[in-house]
């Protein structure tokens, strides 16, 4: 039973794995990932929890969510968000909204944010938000003080647009690729959004020199175990430096909704047991608790902090706006105070006052 678990061995960037991997370790991985074995999981969650002890110790970051605009010209089927989805009310806060709500967050204490978007590509829309970067940047970096860390998760966008962004003051950036497997990536989305563009994306935004997050979505109408075992080696291989896995739950206004049922038996589980697997593999990688692990269970957030993950987002979006940003059903938001309790009573720390970047992010630029 814990063999399979003690062939994930502790490593700065899963070098005891070799590329492309072994067919061994990506089946030792997916029988970790298929079992049932309720000892295996404990075990498991154990061994993530005392790996992140002893490298990262028991802080937990948080990065003030602003889902600032849910306008999308995509048509992802899993997402609420697609532009097809016409029972959306639509929104977009303006430049004064937006860096009102980041002043908030500073003067609460908060030293990150990460502004969330729907994907807009146009020249307009990225110089909007690189003029509210700056102001942001404007109002927090001086006397010594760099300011509050953004973190952006706008899509798929051009070398050009990522650097704009970049220079503007944004240091880290999230991109899911949502499965490394191509063929179950055309099923996702639509024929103009293509797997190797998302490659692309993420490959520009690690050239830039941002802190490159990505993850997966786990219970994916016809996803396999296999397939969430070759996830995990492709974060290894990219050498990625933040993480967010989160169970798939659907959108009842979305094409994949009508979908067939998922063959991964329990997707809140596997997402957790992806989670520990990924704090063995990259020990120095920042790791979202998601939001969508904490809508499927009420103690979504303190397993998800044992199984490894360093970082939450308290969400700052304005409530009225709240339903409209629906990726999808039933949502949770949890405001800092509700995660602040929930992760004392975990016996983890909510670090205000530090960026908290990705350990690993330094590691691979040897800075
Ligand atoms: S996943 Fe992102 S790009 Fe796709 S429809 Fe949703 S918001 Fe748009």
């Amino acid at each position: 039973m814990s063999a399979a678990v003690n062939t994930i061995s502790l490593s700065d960037n899963g070098g005891n794995l070799s590329w492309p991997p072994l067919q061994a370790e990506r089946e030792a991985l997916s029988n970790v990932l298929a079992s049932q074995d309720e000892d295996l999981f404990a075990v498991l969650l154990d061994k993530a929890e005392e790996c992140r002890a002893t490298v990262l110790g028991n802080k937990v970051y948080p990065r003030g969510l602003i889902e600032f605009s849910n306008l999308c010209q995509c048509d992802c089927y899993y997402c609420g968000l697609r532009h097809s989805n016409t029972r959306l009310g639509r929104y977009r806060l303006t430049a004064d909204e937006i860096v009102a709500l980041a002043r908030e967050a500073w003067e609460k204490g908060y030293q990150s944010l990460a502004l969330q978007s729907g994907e807009l590509k146009s020249s307009r829309e990225v110089k909007f938000v690189s003029e509210v970067i700056k102001r942001i940047k404007d109002i927090t970096a001086h006397d010594g003080s760099q300011g509050l860390g953004i973190t952006l998760s706008i899509g798929e966008l051009a070398y050009q647009q990522y650097q704009q962004l970049f220079d503007a003051g944004a240091h880290r950036y999230l991109l899911r690729i949502e499965t490394s497997d191509p063929k179950l990536f055309n099923q996702l989305h639509p024929p103009g959004q293509s797997f190797q563009k998302r490659l692309e994306c993420l490959q520009a935004l690690k050239d830039i020199g941002y802190q490159v997050g990505t993850g997966v979505m786990v219970g994916l109408p016809g996803q396999t175990y296999e397939q969430l075992a070759a996830d995990l080696l492709f974060f290894v291989e990219r050498d990625i430096d933040m993480l967010g896995l989160g169970p798939y739950i659907p959108h009842p206004d979305t094409p994949l909704a009508s979908g067939p049922e998922t063959v991964i038996a329990n997707p809140y589980k596997t997402t957790l047991k992806m989670m520990a697997l990924a704090r063995l593999l990259m020990p120095y990688i920042n790791m979202v608790c998601s939001t969508a692990l904490q809508t499927i269970s009420a103690d979504g957030l303190a397993m998800g902090i044992k199984a490894g993950a360093n970082v939450v987002m308290p969400v700052m979006t304005p409530e009225e706006n709240r339903s409209d940003y629906s990726l999808y059903a039933a949502k949770k938001y949890s405001s800092f105070e509700q995660l602040r309790h929930e992760i004392n009573a975990a016996g983890y720390e909510l670090v205000l006052g530090e960026w908290g970047d990705s350990p690993h992010y330094f590691r691979r630029r040897q800075l």
